[in-house]
């Protein structure tokens, strides 16, 4: 019998499109803005797909750990939800914001989703489809119901690309040339212990990333007018699967709390069961005043974007954040059918269990390679830092890992600081089976890599 280790080597390389794709990976490129992103690290024509797999156009089969970044929670084509999207399809598709059943089932049951002392006080408001809608609608709610202006967001965060989604959002590069974003965002540190933007170790470290922000908003030379919102992540996603430390985010609950600041959880990417519970807050015990949910929400890629929030902050008069998507019908049929499936298949579980078996695989990695410098992550939202091997940026180690993971059939993600982190999101249903597979192909990825910089040097 074949094993894992051994298919993983037996390279027929899938990073290299094959007729058909390469013809519609070149029309794209042709006919698309220089703005597209994905099909340029991963060259892949994608022709159907189901559960964890990808076919693409030239029937070649991949293992996709990146989900449609983070969207397709059951994977691709999960058949209880594929019925219930049927089933809506002949009654209606777009309802703008009147009630319709399956809106009203969808809301209840979300607010159902949260903590109970939460749920009696809580309201739902729909944003157009994509997660920086709801970003932008989280933020003009609390700018509203405190008549303030600045907001406190932090470094290495992520949380959209429309004007003010990419003003909170820390990434540089993006910015270059763009003037006039929204003023008024302040960036503070993150608790990303790898790197610590404090340069502290445990031993000196007393959260002092947290008290820094705690020190500029009590010190009347701070320089911070007192802000409309905090927006936090509580896994960096883009920004490397940086999960925060719990006492890090407890103080920033505490401090929002104490000054009377509406802290906004972005759970765009790390909701809808991505990090093992419904919500990543959960394992934080802090209780948010507005909650942002988008990607994971309908379980199979329907585009549907909601807050939810504290009702005292509900200052907002009819119009203040509209927009045409906001019934999407078919999204709101297949979002109450992943909730079946949650709770029938207790993927909350599932998604510890699986988180548990990648990360265990993982650190072995890193022990086993010196190519990993961290191995991090909640549930299934992980991440692999890479390390520079003597002259070969840490960036570089990412980038040809992913290559190196694609020729033998894996996608997976880079992302975070200098792009030198691989993330991971597989479907939330990976089969253990899956996991393992990609954790083959992973160690064989890694050998390869070692093996081409011990060529170099
Ligand atoms: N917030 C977070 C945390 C995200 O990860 C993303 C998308 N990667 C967004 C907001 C923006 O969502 P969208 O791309 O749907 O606008």
């Amino acid at each position: 019998m074949q094993t894992l280790e051994a298919t993983a080597e037996a390279v027929i390389d899938l990073a290299e499109p094959g007729p058909l794709g390469r013809e519609l990976l070149d029309h794209q490129s042709r006919t698309e803005s220089s703005a597209r992103t994905y099909p340029r690290r991963l060259p892949v024509a994608i022709g159907e797909a189901e559960g964890s797999y990808i076919t693409d156009v030239d029937g070649r089969r991949y293992i996709d750990f990146l989900s449609g970044a983070g969207v397709l929670a059951l994977g691709h084509n999960h058949p209880h939800l594929i019925a219930a999207v049927q089933s809506q399809l002949g009654k209606l598709t777009h309802g703008l914001d009147l009630p319709t059943p399956v809106r009203e089932e969808f809301k209840r049951r979300q607010l159902g989703m949260l903590p109970e002392s939460m749920r009696g006080s809580m309201k739902m408001h729909f944003c157009g489809p994509t997660g920086a809608d709801g970003v932008e609608a989280a933020v003009k709610l609390c700018k509203k119901a405190t008549g303030r202006g600045t907001v406190v967001a932090f470094q290495g965060s992520y949380h959209g690309s429309t004007h003010a989604a990419m003003s909170l959002t820390s990434e540089v590069q993006p910015k270059a040339g763009l003037h006039n974003l929204l003023p008024g965002i302040h960036f503070a540190p993150y608790g990303y212990c790898h790197r610590c933007p404090l340069s502290l170790t445990p031993d000196t470290c007393a959260t002092n990333c947290a008290e820094f922000l705690a020190n500029a908003l009590n010190d009347t030379h701070g320089g911070i007018q007192p802000p409309a919102a905090i927006i936090l992540e509580l896994v960096q996603g883009e920004g490397g699967s940086i999960p925060a430390p719990v006492a890090f985010v407890r103080r920033i609950a505490e401090l929002a709390r104490a000054l009377d600041i509406p802290l906004i959880v972005d759970e765009v990417q790390t909701g809808c069961g991505r990090t093992g519970t419904w919500f990543a807050f959960e394992q934080y015990g802090i209780e948010p005043d507005v909650i942002v949910a988008s990607k994971g929400l309908s379980g199979m890629g329907l585009p549907v974007s909601v807050i939810m929030f504290n009702e005292r902050l509900d200052g907002w008069s009819p119009g203040s954040h509209i927009g045409t998507f906001r019934g999407n019908n078919l999204a709101f049929a297949s979002a109450n059918a992943y909730l079946d499936v949650v709770a029938r298949d207790n993927l909350l579980a599932h998604v510890r269990e699986r988180g548990a078996q990648l990360m265990a695989g993982l650190r072995q990695l890193q022990v086993d390679t010196a190519l990993i410098s961290d191995v991090r992550g909640r549930g299934l939202m992980l991440g692999m830092e890479m390390s520079a091997c003597g002259t070969v940026a840490a960036s570089e180690v990412a980038s040809r890992f992913q290559r190196e993971a694609l020729r033998r059939g894996l996608i997976v993600e880079i992302g975070g600081r200098e792009d030198c982190v691989v993330r991971l999101l597989p479907a939330l249903n990976l089969p253990a089976e899956t996991a393992d597979e990609a954790l083959a192909i992973m160690r064989a990825a890694a050998r390869a890599v070692e093996h081409d910089l011990v060529a170099v040097a």
